[in-house]
């Protein structure tokens, strides 16, 4: 799929608690994502919500020194960064099932190489 963004699922996980991502993966994998838009930088979704209810989402995407920043609002009660936009999110790059179970190893690259010459 397109990824005008290059926003990538780690983009999203690492700006989120676990809690609110996995919520957001559930919703997305089950299809909760009814609309998703994009206009520029800014993503807006709509989101079936518990109770059936359709909450929507504005989120602004940009990119920084410290990687891409992800700013979104919601109608729901918690209104921003919250599983619905996790959603809407993950929606986009549709990798709401690839995003599953299989963990990704500890990605932690090396502090410093080391003295050679010491
Ligand atoms: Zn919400």
């Amino acid at each position: 799929m397109h990824q005008p963004l290059l926003l990538t699922v780690e983009d999203i996980r690492r700006q989120f608690d676990a809690g609110t991502f996995s919520r957001g993966e559930d919703y997305a994998r089950r299809d909760k994502v009814l609309d998703i838009g994009l206009d520029g930088d800014t993503m807006t979704g709509a989101v079936t919500g518990s109770g059936g209810k359709v909450y929507l989402q504005v989120i602004e995407i940009s990119s920084g020194r410290r990687g891409i920043r992800i700013d979104g609002s919601c109608t729901c009660p918690v209104m921003e960064n919250c599983k619905h936009v996790v959603a809407v999110l993950l929606a986009s790059l549709g990798q709401a099932e690839a995003a599953s179970e299989s963990a990704p190893g500890a990605a932690v690259p090396p502090e410093a190489p080391g003295l050679p010459f010491a």
